[in-house]
């Protein structure tokens, strides 16, 4: 479905991403997992085209998008949920989805999404004309998912959802990204937290320095001596 090509990214003259190549295929839960810093997020955004790649190729579905401006790559079914959230605070609940939806203009499908992300979390639609910045941190966090799903995508790009939420709430964000990728959106998964991403990710990529070290099954890296050492506190 996605599939990365030999992609080096810089900033200005720092290089963030080397030869990096990956792919995701559809219907898969794929993980990246790297320590701060790896190269991770860079990647997420090259990806969404924020930040274009210097050179190498980026095919989703075939068709090249590493030189598509983001909205483009948004239309064509791929969407981010960015570190850190960044919902619109002063926003209401429901316009922070309204603005996921803004490239579309299905009406009834629009309607059907909103009523999956109000029963994905029903919290959200209790909320629904209260300000994005007056929810707690795992609020914002569900409210940042079911923003970038108002997209309608059919490959979700996460970038570190579990970052500074208790241990309760990430199960259950956890639980929620298995539950829509099994109503049938692709996932790519980026996280600091390898052992809650490995285990409900069928495939792995370990980054460091902005290159692929190693790649496996889900299942094998979480037995791999040196990703357990390195990456799970083992
Ligand atoms: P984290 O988990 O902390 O987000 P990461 O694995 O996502 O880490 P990136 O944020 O992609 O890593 O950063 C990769 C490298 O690029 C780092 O060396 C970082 O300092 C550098 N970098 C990131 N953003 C910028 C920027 N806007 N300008 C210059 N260098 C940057």
């Amino acid at each position: 479905m996605l599939e990365l090509r030999g992609v080096n990214t810089f900033y200005g003259n720092i290089q963030a991403l080397r030869d990096v190549s990956l792919h995701i295929r559809e219907g898969e839960i794929v993980t990246l997992i790297g320590a701060n810093g790896a190269g991770k997020s860079t990647t997420l955004m090259t990806i969404c085209g924020g930040i274009p790649p210097r050179s190498g190729q980026i095919l989703f579905r075939g068709q090249p998008i590493h030189a598509l401006k983001p909205n483009r790559i948004v239309a064509l079914g791929i969407s981010q949920v960015p570190e850190g959230r960044l919902i619109f605070p002063d926003l209401t609940v429901q316009e922070n989805l309204d603005m996921g939806a803004f490239l579309r203009n299905d009406a009834r499908g629009i309607r059907a999404d909103l009523d999956y992300v109000f029963d994905l979390f029903p919290i959200l639609a209790q909320r629904r004309r209260q300000a994005g910045g007056t929810l707690s941190g795992g609020e914002q966090q569900m409210l940042a998912i079911s923003r970038a799903i108002m997209a309608r995508p059919s490959l979700l790009l996460l970038d570190e959802p579990s970052l500074g939420l208790a241990p309760i709430i990430i199960q259950q964000i956890f639980s929620i990204i298995e539950k829509i990728n099994a109503d049938g959106a692709t996932v790519f998964l980026v996280e600091q937290n390898a052992n809650q991403a490995l285990r409900i990710a069928n495939r792995g990529y370990v980054m460091e320095t902005g290159r692929i070290v190693m790649e496996d099954d889900a299942a094998t890296l979480l037995s791999n001596e040196a990703v357990r050492k390195a990456y799970l506190g083992m």
